[in-house]
């Protein structure tokens, strides 16, 4: 893969090393690499949009080192569960560390060389080590602790190491299911489910650390139609805004993607106002969302949907773009709220539950309030001119007209224009007897008409007797 000289976007992303995803590809039909995956878009010569996947190899994995008698050294070190760093005796470090800590607490009320303090403190270390391989990945940045180390160089992969769901330590992909079904912290109850399921279970345990599924390939999809300005390059680089568009697309499928691309720019156009006003051009989504910063946002909002004070009345010029940043936050609120109980980070949660608060009790009326009633004073305000019948059927009969004569010529010759035409005639032509939004009519697959069901077979006769004679033709079509 070469990346030509000019890209733009490259440059903004901090990476140590990348390698091709032709050299990386593994045959067969393996799952992608654990969140190593980065889309980065690129201008081509021609002007347009390139992507392409890297995977980022800044993850590594130390497997068993020998001395020059080959015999084994123990160098392996843990991850401590409360203060992160990095040791080789870790249950001496939490007996002397963090003897005030309530899982240490329970574990020390135990015997000395009792099993169940044996128990209780190995818990706490792959708790310990789960927690730094979930930062690793997601930062994409350093090394892992597996459960076992492999002890050749040719098994080093990160990639194949998939956390065990009662233990968390981290397994062989290959070797999960067998391990899962002898975990020693597997609670009696619950059955092994199969080899496949098992590393469905273990990646959603990796969630949010990685994220290189169909979704985010659906994503990648939406920001590389974007619309290239300042806009979607910030939405492109904050992972907040990224995760909103995640969520919707699984909500909403592919067909809204403008609707999608719309909400992600939104929140965009607020970061870039919030770093503007912050003056902090790196700062993310995330960093305002938190209570003490709840101030700013309002007024970078009031500022976005131009919220002008005049003659002693608040007026907005664009009342609904507050509004749906409002529901906006309030989804990035709930994003947070799960980072940070899977991370545990108490700090987090709190800043989450405490904006939500505050959007709760004081949005309304400081945003939403306002915004409401400019909408509705436009509302009233509008002149709403109504169709004259005469123009109606003026319409309906050059759409007909349109109609039969493109019908004509496809059936003379095949032509992608005139059926393009035709299309668009049969879709207004729907519209307005549909009399509804537009969008409706044009997701109408000619599947579902073809299948629809028999009306006159499932139609009750009771239904039938209290129509007029209209509606009964109509519902015989
Ligand atoms: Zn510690
Ligand atoms: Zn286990």
């Amino acid at each position: 893969m070469k990346l030509k000289a000019n890209c733009r976007y490259i440059t903004t992303l901090k990476i140590t090393a990348l390698v091709s995803i032709s050299k990386f590809k593994q045959p067969g039909p393996r799952a992608p690499p654990l969140g190593l995956a980065k889309s980065i878009f690129y201008r081509r010569e021609n002007g347009n949009l390139g992507q392409t996947t890297l995977f980022i190899i800044s993850v590594s994995l130390r497997c068993v080192q020998r001395n020059e008698n080959k015999t084994r050294i123990y160098d392996k070190k843990q991850a401590c569960y409360y203060c992160g760093k990095l040791y080789t005796k870790i249950a001496r470090h939490y007996e002397q560390k963090h003897e005030s800590e309530r899982e240490v607490t329970i574990a020390l009320s135990f015997d000395k060389g009792s099993p169940n303090r044996k128990k209780h403190l190995e818990k706490l270390r792959l708790l310990g080590n789960y927690h730094h391989n979930l930062t690793v990945l997601e930062v994409g940045k350093g090394e892992l602790i597996v459960s076992r180390r492999p002890s050749t160089t040719k098994g080093c992969n990160p990639n194949d190491f998939l956390p065990c769901e009662h233990c968390l330590g981290f397994i062989r992909r290959q070797e999960l299911w067998k391990h899962v079904k002898s975990c020693k912290f597997k609670s009696e109850k619950i059955e092994t489910s199969k080899y496949q399921k098992v590393q469905e279970k273990s990646k959603l345990l990796l969630y949010p650390a990685i994220s290189t599924d169909s979704r985010t390939t659906r994503l990648s999809k939406i920001l590389a139609t974007m619309k290239s300005d300042e806009v979607s390059i910030a939405a492109r680089n904050d992972w907040l805004i990224k995760e909103i568009g995640v969520v919707l697309v699984e909500k909403y499928g592919e067909k809204q993607n403008s609707l999608i691309s719309q909400k992600m720019r939104e929140l965009s156009r607020l970061l870039l106002q919030l770093r503007e006003t912050d003056a902090s051009p790196n700062s993310s989504l995330s960093d305002f969302i938190k209570p003490g910063r709840f101030d700013d946002v309002v007024s970078a909002v009031k500022k976005i949907s131009k919220f002008q004070f005049e003659k002693g009345v608040q007026d907005v010029a664009t009342p609904s773009l507050s509004l749906k940043i409002g529901h906006s936050l309030k989804k990035c609120v709930n994003i947070l709220r799960g980072h940070a109980l899977r991370a545990k980070d108490k700090v987090l949660e709190e800043d989450a539950d405490n904006f939500e608060k505050l959007i709760a009790s004081e949005w309304s009326y400081r945003v939403s309030h306002h915004s409401l009633n400019a909408l509705n004073a436009k509302k009233f305000n509008k002149v709403e001119l109504l169709p004259l019948a005469d123009d109606l059927n003026k319409l309906r009969k050059s759409l007909l007209a349109k109609m039969s004569s493109n019908m004509e010529r496809l059936e003379q010759e095949p032509q992608l224009e005139v059926w393009g035409d035709l299309a668009q005639a049969t879709l207004a032509r729907l519209v307005i007897f549909n009399k509804r939004r537009g969008g409706e009519a044009s997701k109408l697959l000619i599947e579902s008409f073809l299948e629809r069901p028999d009306w006159s077979q499932v139609n009750s006769t009771e239904v039938l007797s209290s129509l007029n004679g209209f509606e009964k033709e109509l519902s015989k079509t």
